[in-house]
């Protein structure tokens, strides 16, 4: 697929990704956004997300052109364009989608079926801005399209350390660095810098998270109380599913947050063994297969107890199974 070729004739386009955008997300939007400026100067190019953490705002180029929200009088797009993410996820924007001629889906989430008019899904992409630099014409690519492509390999690939690293991620990345942006302070500012809120978060999270699964899952849980207590909010847990996967002997690591009252934000990681996506779509969720997420919804106390059992007991299922496998050579 080629975007210009998918868009030709439209003279407005819309852009959009997940609610709480990520560093892919948010640079396949404006790395897409930046080449259709650049490569149709004529066309009304706009990109709808909430508003980004301040490390990805300050890290890639376009982000000053994000619109947070829909300015009234806005007008029926020609072409609308949801990137890494399914409709459902995208949040204010949705309608802008659902009302325009044209229903473009980009995304590397096994889980998502495609959407739209055109979809173009590859669940083996390490991120939707490799795939993102696929649609887009290479010779268009300068500096700041470069340097929100990259912004969105390193988030999702952990800077090239999970698996769904593969050769040609590595030989984009490289091509990226050769426009010359300062990828060591991208890489420190986007992935390995935590704000004081986020490292105290995460000392708590690794504190109280318990081994279950003869040491083979590592889980905590932590209510709406606690969280309000510290004053944390959803960005300050970014991370933590992962780093709890760095414990030895741990193949599936879940952290589960209470965002408000009644509502828990689970958030997987797995080592080798388990399909987190899998134990995430029990709850209408998904993702990829080592790093998945979902939301539940239950009260504290049994009624989440039971929830995070019927998680447990899936992951459980896939541990177990794996070990007969095992057995059976
Ligand atoms: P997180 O643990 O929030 O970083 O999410 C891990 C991965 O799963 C990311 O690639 C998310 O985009 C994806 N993901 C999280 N929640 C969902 C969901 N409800 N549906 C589909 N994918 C999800
Ligand atoms: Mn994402
Ligand atoms: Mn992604």
């Amino acid at each position: 697929m080629k975007i210009l070729e998918t868009v030709k004739n439209c003279k407005r386009i819309g852009i959009t990704g997940h609610k709480n955008p990520d560093g892919d997300c948010a640079g396949a939007c404006c790395g897409l956004a930046l080449f259709l400026r650049k490569a149709m100067p004529g066309v009304q190019t706009d990109i709808y997300l909430e508003p980004l953490p301040e490390a990805l705002f300050e890290n890639i180029p376009g982000a000053e052109t994000i619109l947070n929200e829909i300015p009234a009088g806005t007008e029926q797009y020609d072409a609308f364009i949801i990137l890494d993410s399914i409709p459902e996820r995208t949040g204010f924007a949705e309608p802008l989608f659902e009302s325009a001629a044209l229903k473009v889906n980009i995304d590397h989430h096994k889980t998502n079926p495609g959407h739209g008019d055109v979809s173009y899904v590859d669940g083996n992409a390490s991120s939707t801005c490799e795939m993102v630099y696929d649609v887009i014409d290479s010779e268009m690519v300068d500096r700041k399209i470069a340097q929100a492509l990259y912004v969105g390999i390193v988030t999702d690939t952990g800077v090239f350390q999970y698996s769904n690293t593969r050769e040609s991620t590595m030989r984009l990345a490289g091509n990226l660095i050769s426009y010359g942006f300062d990828f060591t302070s991208v890489i420190r500012e986007v992935f390995f810098e935590r704000t004081y809120m986020q490292a105290k978060m995460l000392g708590i999270s690794l504190a109280r998270a318990e081994r279950m699964m003869d040491g083979a899952c590592l889980f905590c849980s932590l209510d709406n109380g606690t969280i309000t207590r510290y004053g944390a909010t959803r960005q300050d847990f970014e991370g933590v599913s992962a780093q709890m996967l760095l414990t030895e002997g741990v193949d599936c690591a879940v952290f589960i947050h209470e965002t408000k009252p009644g509502e828990w934000r689970a958030s997987m990681r797995s080592g080798n063994i388990v399909d987190v996506a899998r134990s995430a779509s029990l709850f209408g969720g998904g993702g990829h297969t080592r790093a998945a997420g979902c939301t539940i919804y239950a009260g504290t106390g049994t009624e989440f107890a039971e929830a995070a059992k019927i998680l447990l007991a899936d992951i459980a299922a896939q541990l177990e199974a794996d070990k007969d496998k095992d057995l059976k050579g």
